[in-house]
């Protein structure tokens, strides 16, 4: 350890940064938690949802408690940040940040245990794994995070490029979307590409249906409301000189409310199964919820925006912030307990924090591990405060 708290979180996330695993293979990373935790003095609880852990400490007679939570994950990239702290294990990289989100977590703890009466209650900081497939903070609940350690609130930073460093966007309500995907098979007839009389082309089908899902948005959904279709696959099993005999098209749904998402689900089926049989084809259509939306609490999001901008300054803040179209696991988490999700800015000038996420190139801002710190630290007292002497 060193002095300089600031110093010590840095390299507890250059270290992490070296070591990333995937999904829930994360081993490594918790134990490398573990092991810090555990020598701040913190109670460490591990193997909750996989290899998910909670570290504990509680100060004072308070029965309030707080969880703040980190991701652990990293993703499938080769990194190509060419840093000396880069990924050892070939072919996984912290490329969302979340290195720097367990960092700014175990800089917290530190700072905690060295402020020794500043808050009154307990702290749970809960690390999850698996939060790129959105399954890590279900499996977390599933094993019974909550009813072994219960809390009043849970909270949550994403970094995030394109904001200015060391500031903190959110809002109350709905800040990030569902996310839903789906797989249309269309099964038509191949053939010999001289002769497309004679076969039932689902290649020509299928960009019927692509243009066809356009409308969904443009003519199904309230012009006030946030939806996004994509599709993002065109497979089919032909050949240069053969039309192919089946096609599938994948793709991915953005929205705010289960509304929404069921009426987009309704829109794809009706215009993938019509537009099929206008042609004389058939089509399979699959479509599956893989992240809810993140909803913040009212209450918690006023407490989350007063700690900041008592934290890092009022103009530093956007409590009020336009929502984003990308998906949290997050969101499980805050539909069991009252929850605020905030974003904590990178930069804006790419190569300078504002390089976006999920890029081989990406590489989490140490310069704004203070601000997390110092906002995190707020939150706390805000939370728990200190009793009187
Ligand atoms: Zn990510
Ligand atoms: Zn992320």
């Amino acid at each position: 350890m060193t002095d300089d708290p600031t110093a010590q979180a840095r390299a507890w996330r250059r270290e992490l940064h070296q070591h990333p695993g995937i999904a829930f293979d994360v081993e490594e990373t918790a134990d490398f938690l573990s092991g810090v935790l555990a020598g701040l003095g913190w109670r460490v609880h591990r193997g909750i949802g996989g290899h998910g852990l909670v570290a504990s400490t509680r100060r004072g007679s308070s029965m309030r408690a707080i969880a703040l939570r980190s991701d652990m994950d990293g993703l499938a990239l080769d990194e190509a940040t060419g840093a000396g702290y880069s990924s050892r294990n070939a072919g996984v990289m912290h490329a969302c940040g979340h290195d720097g989100h367990m960092a700014m977590l175990l800089g917290t703890a530190a700072a905690l245990v060295a402020a020794d009466d500043d808050f009154d209650g307990t702290v749970h900081l809960v690390f999850q794994p698996a939060e790129e497939p959105g399954l890590g903070a279900l499996a977390m609940i599933a094993d019974g995070l909550f009813d072994r350690f219960p809390v009043d609130a849970i909270y949550g930073l994403h970094n995030l490029p394109g904001i200015p460093a060391g500031h903190i966007h959110t809002r109350g309500g709905a800040i990030m979307a569902a996310e839903d995907d789906f797989e249309i098979r269309i099964h038509g007839r191949g053939g010999h590409a001289s002769m497309p009389h004679l076969v039932i082309d689902p290649l020509v089908i299928g960009a019927d249906i692509v243009s066809s899902l356009q409308t969904i948005v443009a003519r199904s959904i309230d012009a006030s409301r946030s939806v996004v279709v994509s599709c993002t696959e065109f497979i089919t099993d032909g050949a240069r000189n053969a039309i192919p005999g089946e096609v599938i098209i994948r793709g991915d749904t953005r929205s705010f409310t289960a509304e929404d998402s069921r009426l987009v689900e309704r829109r794809i089926r009706t215009l993938a199964e019509s537009v099929a049989a206008a042609h004389g084809a058939t089509c399979d259509v699959e479509y599956t919820r893989e992240f809810r939306p993140t909803v913040n609490d009212p209450g918690r999001n006023r407490v989350v925006a007063a700690a900041a901008s008592a934290a890092l300054g009022a103009s530093a803040v956007d409590a009020d912030c336009a929502p984003r179209m990308a998906s949290e696991d997050f969101g499980e988490f805050a539909r069991v307990v009252p929850g605020c999700f905030a974003f904590l800015g990178t930069g804006t000038v790419v190569g300078e924090g504002g390089t976006p996420l999920h890029s081989r190139d990406y590489d989490f801002n140490d310069d704004v591990l203070e601000a997390g710190i110092a906002f995190y630290l707020q939150l706390v007292r805000s939370e728990l405060p200190p009793t009187a002497p």
